[in-house]
């Protein structure tokens, strides 16, 4: 552990420093895309013209183009240095899978040709059978198909010994059920304009641009030099501390937010940013982030498509970068105890860019309406699935973070602000006349004067709180894929969107002589059946906790096994098979998969407390023990007294450790057949458990001899400089 100490302080970058005056970040944006730029230049006219309209519109994809794209997508990679392409997809795992394939094929005369069809372009097959499937699968049909993903464009992956043309692709088994992340959020997509649509036709807005949603999401992680990381097993494989007792200086002094990048980070940070920009993510901000050693960066927002895989590439692009300059990213939700943990805030949209966002309250009364409608679809719907989303986010390591102070509550709730709040109030009595704040504000739908932009103070203990033109989704984990949180998003809105539009469809007249009256109605109805889940308090506060369940109801799900059967529900299997988003069996597959994961994850964690405690923790508290019992020995030799209270407090604290890393191990040698069952006893159990192995061992690491400690502190590990 000393040597690792010694080996950060000699740590020097090797890399060539960046140079953004030579090299233009303007013309590096994008340069390792195959964007429309570049399609416009090397397609012809009809080919790229139909490309377009499947990107931009959605129209059906022309397969008979694949084989034109296919040439000009590899001639373009080739020119870039490219010996290979691979299909690249996001299977359930939450990471970004891919399968490299040579562009050269033997001529027949000894030489070669690079070669890519519109075949390989349009469909792969990995091999898929080691991805899990939770079912969908058995191993004799094992058959996985990558699908081309039209609408995000495919890119080059650069490494210093050469470049890869990656295509972003779904997922599919051999019978079209969808074995990754992006097929559902591509359905779910498909189901949000439909609806969307519906509802925009009676404010004269319907039209053939696709409604999407967009999404920016904010990335939080932790930096830890990696001579650290080297000595933490537990960092190494779970990503999170097992053990260590909280450093001395914590965050309590308030001085890492926002404060001075150190220089390393900062140089980090650029690199990282460089990455990206040559891959088209639109990188924008960075900051030091509440606890120390931890960090944001934060994309301009785009379709949630395109929003995701870029989230991927963020991820996957910290990772690699950090290691250039002798760092870990750690993506975990929860890496250190007793500090902040990392999330992923989602701010969330839907609309195009012809409307812009539709959760914007905009300047004209008209707008109003048609704002009103989509909010109070969002509050509806948030209200409805709750649980549901609330499952999306529901994983082990995020299982530390949310209800922990720091992190929204279990409880999924909405907040709107004093203004809009005011406004929905008005609303349920049927339409008010004025507002509270605005002197004569009228909300009499069709005369509602402009809202302003800051509709109301941040609220950041909430799950889903309104930001002015979008919704935040703070309760995604920081490791997690964004897709699931998306997924449930648009559908859920789907429904509501469905169930305004057909009540208004039942309601206005063709001549839409009383579509305010049907409107207002409507939105009083609503109001007033799902006011429960509008809360603009302290979503931290105990007393909140308490009040949302028993006086409006809301479900408190506080750990994985109990949000992950949520998916299991009727009104979620409806909703999914009704808009065509998962079928049942893609659904159950789901719920097994995450489970198992949960599983999965408590075991290894498990296990690796028992093995650190005892060949790390334990070893270095009995040398020291020995120690004192040497000392105590020496000292009665020569005729001292010795009564050694510390020695005394070390050996039980020994015991204690050695007993309950006994009991963990008998509790792990428990079988079940359920996984459901499984699962609730690692979180009942086996978790309580851990800890208690870990209060020995961090009680320990604060009496025993810093030099005979094996593990880095945390005080050695968050201060990175
Ligand atoms: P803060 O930390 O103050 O919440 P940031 O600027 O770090 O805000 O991040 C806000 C994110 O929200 C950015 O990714 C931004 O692009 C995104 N965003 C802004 N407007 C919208 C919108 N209409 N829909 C979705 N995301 C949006
Ligand atoms: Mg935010």
């Amino acid at each position: 552990r000393l040597n690792a100490t010694t080996a950060v302080n000699n740590f020097r970058a090797t890399n060539k420093p960046l140079n953004f005056m030579d090299e233009k970040p303007t013309d590096l944006f994008g340069c390792n895309v195959f964007n429309d730029k570049v399609m416009k230049e090397r397609l012809p006219k009809n080919v790229y013209k139909s490309l377009k309209r499947t990107i931009d519109m959605g129209d059906k994809m022309d397969p008979s183009i694949a084989d034109t794209v296919a040439s000009a997508m590899k001639d373009w990679a080739v020119s870039k240095g490219a010996t290979h392409y691979t299909h690249v997809f996001y299977p359930l795992t939450g990471l970004t899978a891919e399968k490299h394939d040579g562009f050269l094929v033997p001529d027949g005369k000894g030489g070669a040709l690079a070669e890519f069809s519109g075949k390989l372009l349009i469909q792969g097959e990995p091999d898929a059978s080691s991805f899990p499937s939770g079912g969908l699968r058995t191993t004799f049909e094992a058959r996985g198909y990558t699908c081309w993903d039209v609408t995000n464009p495919a890119y080059i992956l650069e490494n210093p010994n050469g470049t890869t043309l990656c295509i972003p692709t779904a997922f599919v088994s051999w019978t079209g059920e969808a074995l990754d992340k992006k097929t559902p959020l591509l359905r779910s997509q498909q189901a949000l304009n439909k609806q969307a649509q519906r509802v925009l036709k009676f404010f004269g807005k319907a039209s053939d641009e696709r409604v999407v949603s967009f999404c920016g999401p904010e990335q939080e992680y932790f930096l830890v030099d990696r001579n650290f990381v080297l000595n933490r097993p537990d960092l190494q494989i779970c990503g999170r501390t097992l053990f260590g007792a909280p450093s001395a200086k914590g965050q309590e002094m308030e001085d890492h937010y926002f404060g001075a990048i150190p220089p390393r980070v900062l140089s980090f940070m650029m690199e990282v940013e460089r990455e990206l920009y040559k891959l088209g993510v639109p990188v924008k901000t960075r900051h030091n982030e509440v606890a120390p050693g931890q960090f944001e960066i934060a994309p301009i927002f785009e379709t949630s498509n395109l929003a995701t895989d870029h989230n991927q590439m963020v991820m996957t692009t910290l990772k690699e970068v950090a290691l250039r300059y002798g760092m870990v990213c750690l993506l975990h939700e929860k890496p250190f105890a007793g500090i902040n943990g990392s999330g992923k805030h989602v701010n969330y949209s839907v609309g195009n860019a012809t409307l812009g966002s539709l959760f914007d309250p905009g300047d004209t009364p008209h707008e109003n309406m048609q704002f009103l409608v989509f909010c109070a679809a969002a509050i509806r719907a948030v209200h409805k699935y709750g649980a549901l989303l609330r499952a999306t986010v529901a994983s082990a390591s995020n299982d530390h973070r949310l209800g922990a102070n720091e992190a929204p509550p279990a409880i999924m709730s909405v907040y709107l602000g004093e203004q809009l709040t005011d406004i929905f109030e008005q609303l349920k009595k049927g339409g008010a006349k004025s507002s509270k704040t605005k002197g004569d504000l009228r909300v009499g739908v069709d005369t509602l004067p402009p809202l302003p932009m800051d509709a109301g103070d941040r609220n950041r203990t909430s799950p889903f709180a309104f930001t002015g033109n979008r919704f935040e989704f703070r309760a995604v984990g920081s490791n997690m894929s964004i897709a699931g949180p998306q997924v449930a998003l648009n559908s859920m809105l789907s429904e509501s969107l469905d169930y305004i539009a057909t009540s208004l469809e039942n309601c206005v007249k063709p001549d839409l002589s009383n579509l305010n009256e049907c409107v207002s109605k409507l939105l009083q109805d609503i109001v007033k059946k799902h006011e429960a889940v509008v809360f603009n308090g302290d979503g931290y506060s105990e007393a909140w906790h308490k009040e949302a369940v028993e006086k409006h109801g809301l479900e408190n799900l506080r750990t994985t096994p109990e949000a992950l059967p949520v998916l299991a529900r009727k009104e979620v299997k409806d909703l999914f098979v009704k808009y065509e988003v998962f079928t049942e069996r893609e659904l159950d597959s789901r719920q097994n998969i995450y489970l198992e994961q949960y599983v999965k994850t408590v075991m290894t964690e498990a296990q690796l407390v028992i093995r650190m405690a005892r060949t790390m923790i334990f070893p270095g508290a009995v040398r020291y023990q020995n120690e004192l019992a040497e000392t105590c020995a020496n000292l009665r030799a020569i005729g001292k007294d010795c009564v050694m209270t510390s020695l005394d407090d070390l050996t039980a604290k020994l015991r204690g450790l050695q007993k309950a890393a006994n009991d963990l191990e008998e509790l792990l040698g428990q079988h079940f057949d359920d996984l459901q069952a499984e699962a609730t006893f690692l979180c009942e159990k086996v978790l309580p458990k851990m800890l208690e192995v870990r209060s020995f061992a961090d009680a320990l690491e604060v009496v025993v001899a810093d030099d005979l400690w094996n593990l880095p502190t945390y005080q050695e590990m968050l201060f990175i400089k």
